[in-house]
């Protein structure tokens, strides 16, 4: 083919090129939808015991309708668009949110605590306490963002149902902020990411939260 002489017949045709490309645009503005996604994703790991992401997933979105929590995917990528929505979100809930260093004596006692909520009491609403960032710092606005996302769950329990137990609460909390439909499309491994780091976490959170309640 490449030693054909360059005939105006050989010349490949601009369709030819123009096709693919629009066919790879269509794909890149219409992603499949999650549940497609998610339905792949079981067919090619099957489990043996535990739930399928299917059923994971379908947790996770009754948690943040039960809440009526805003989704918390795309701030990775636009952690101040995020921000935004969760602090008009929280202040209609009457959820406070404070900065973290209002409250070093806390932080210094528990240095592993990155954010934390507390109930409300005589002198004050539930309150959500976060780090704070500059906008033009985005991993400190990713951070506060992540708090935000984990925090809110915890404020909305504490307003609805505060005797949750703690094992509840956290995972109700770590599977709205981190099973995210961004996480689910982008991980090679969505399974191995939920027991190694989403059902870690929630064990980490539940011993803090318990040392903290003896102390009390
Ligand atoms: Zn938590």
């Amino acid at each position: 083919m490449n030693n054909l002489p360059k005939t105006p017949d050989t010349q490949p045709d601009i369709m030819d090129i123009a096709a693919p490309l629009a066919a790879q645009l269509v794909n890149e503005s219409l992603p499949k939808h999650i549940d497609e996604v998610i339905a792949e994703i079981d067919e090619k790991f099957p489990q043996e015991e535990g739930p399928s992401l299917a059923q994971l997933w379908k947790y996770r979105e009754e948690v943040r309708a039960k809440y009526g929590l805003p989704e918390c995917g795309g701030r990775w990528r636009d952690p101040q668009a995020y921000i935004n929505t969760m602090e008009d979100f929280l202040g209609r809930e009457h959820i406070d949110i404070r900065a973290k260093y209002e409250f070093e004596p806390f932080f210094n006692e528990y240095p592993t605590a990155g954010a934390v909520t507390f109930e409300s009491s005589a002198f004050r609403d539930v309150t959500i306490v976060a780090s704070v960032s500059s906008s033009n710092n985005f991993y400190g606005l990713r951070k506060r963002a992540n708090y935000l996302a984990h925090e809110a769950v915890h404020g909305m329990q504490q307003k609805r149902s505060p005797r949750m137990p703690n094992e509840i609460g956290e995972r109700e909390a770590y599977y709205y902020q981190m099973l995210t439909p961004q996480r689910i499309r982008e991980t090679d491994d969505i399974f191995t990411f939920i027991a190694t780091v989403i059902e870690p976490y929630i064990v980490g959170s539940v011993e803090l939260n318990e040392r903290m309640n003896e102390k009390r």
